[in-house]
């Protein structure tokens, strides 16, 4: 058959609250133009974010119930350790209770001061834990990601020629990791070949680097892989999981995304030593190493979702759905960052909205309209997230004004996807009359998350 459906039934429901558009105006104000100020019982669909919302299986609920709460050696543990060992195989297996807890403990032991971490694109929480041990992030992602319309299918890559030159001017001592994110989270998930995951460890380890994966998407890429990579059409999601992480060191994961947890996260190495260092560090701030900052119902729901996650059936249904929206949104002329990722949809607001200048935020303002059109709830990834004022008081923009919509797993139906597609049909007739917005009210950092803003 052609159409895939989802490959589960309805086993539990929480309502949605419809609005009207005339409500939603009212709210839209009081929140300042600020999606992040709205109530989420007042978004009818909510596509801000795929971290953490995603639908919990039967499976993963029972395991809820079955969740052993010793402090030490819980069963739950020992189920969620084997899991990830047998899948990913690596020696060390530490619980946290999410990635950048995890993130935090592997550059706290294995980074110092002025040191340099290369990545295809780390993702916010990594910079920042990098930038907080003092060292240097960069992100070495091939070029092919700056081009919108490049339908190369795996965009996530890293480039290996620039790595190869950072490897050299910087110095193998003042590198003491490499990173690679699957999938790339910056453009939506795009993912990063197996070719190049295998050139990424090849000359990591030419030169005694460790190799670790910020491996949120691990499924996702795999299935990308399984896709459109020659040689990897007959292998099983299992075997290509199995392939990817044999070439890594360790990796970093935030189990709200393909473990389909509303929490929780977890760091690998094979390195016993460093991982005795971890266990310390994970005591003081995470809690006791068989539990790291998760109730044992917790460490239940990532083991069975991890179990999930790899499955062919599901893997199909979440992939096409996000390439569905992409694909009614490319036939209706709305212009997005192609091929579609694995997580989300990115609209490039200012090519969509060029009557807005970045000054008055383009993506925000087409943000804002998708609420009071369909009460759909997204995120400006822009000048109002990027941009600011420097220390001379200078005001700089992001490089791109674009609007997020985050597929939660297993949440919403096709017929909501379609109810997207229409509202976006809807806004682009009269997207010439959407207005732009100024800010009233900013805070130093993190501005987009509390900033006021109103019509012009
Ligand atoms: C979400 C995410 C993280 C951080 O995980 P949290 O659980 O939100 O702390 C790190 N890396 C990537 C690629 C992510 O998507």
């Amino acid at each position: 058959m052609k159409t895939i459906i989802e490959p589960f039934r309805i086993k539990s429901v929480e309502p949605i609250k419809l609005n009207t558009s005339n409500e939603r105006v009212g709210i839209l104000e009081s929140a300042f133009n600020n999606l992040f100020l709205i109530n989420a019982k007042d978004v009818i669909i909510d596509l801000l974010t795929d971290s953490g919302t995603g639908a919990m299986s039967s499976q993963q609920w029972a395991g809820v119930m079955l969740g052993d709460e010793s402090y030490a050696g819980s069963n739950s543990f020992i189920f969620f350790e084997k899991t990830i060992k047998e899948m990913m195989g690596f020696k060390n297996i530490i619980p946290t209770h999410q990635g950048r807890a995890a993130e935090r403990i592997l550059f706290s032991t294995m980074v110092k001061d002025g040191d340099y971490i290369p990545s295809n694109n780390h993702f916010d929480t990594t910079r920042a834990n990098v930038l907080e041990v003092g060292a240097h992030p960069y992100d070495l992602v091939c070029s092919e990601a700056k081009d919108f319309n490049s339908s190369y299918p795996f965009k996530g890559n890293m480039d290996i020629e620039k790595l190869n030159a950072f490897i050299k001017d910087k110095g193998v001592e003042k590198i003491p990791l490499i990173m690679l994110t699957i999938t790339n989270n910056t453009g939506g998930g795009q993912p990063v070949s197996m070719e190049n995951i295998r050139s990424v460890s090849k000359l990591a380890r030419e030169h005694k680097i460790p190799f670790y994966l910020d491996a949120c998407r691990f499924a996702e890429n795999a299935y990308f892989i399984k896709l459109n990579e020659k040689g990897y059409s007959n292998k099983s999601i299992k075997e290509i999981v199995k392939e990817t992480f044999s070439y890594a060191d360790g990796c970093s994961v935030s189990a709200k995304k393909d473990a389909i947890a509303n929490i929780g996260g977890f760091l690998c190495t094979n390195d016993d030593n460093l991982a005795k260092k971890k266990k310390d560090l994970l005591i003081l701030t995470e809690g006791f190493p068989t539990y790291g900052g998760l109730s044992g119902r917790d460490l239940e729901a990532v083991a069975y979702g991890l179990k999930e996650v790899i499955e062919e059936d599901y893997l199909q249904y979440r992939i096409e759905s996000t390439k569905y929206l992409g694909k009614k949104l490319n036939e209706l002329g709305i212009p997005i960052i192609n091929p579609p990722g694995g997580h989300a949809i990115y609209i490039d607001a200012q090519k969509f909205l060029p009557h807005i200048p970045i000054q008055h935020f383009p993506g925000q303002a087409l943000a804002c309209q998708m609420y009071i059109e369909g009460g759909i709830r997204t995120s400006e990834i822009g000048s109002l997230m990027f941009g600011g004022k420097d220390k001379d008081g200078k005001i700089f923009y992001a490089q791109n004004e674009l609007v997020r919509l985050a597929i939660p797993r297993r949440t919403y139906t096709q017929s909501h996807i379609d109810y997207v597609i229409e509202v976006m049909a809807s806004i682009k007739d009269k997207s010439h009359k959407i207005k732009g917005l100024k800010i009233i009210y900013e805070s130093r950092t993190l501005r987009h998350f509390t900033a006021k803003l109103e019509r012009v």
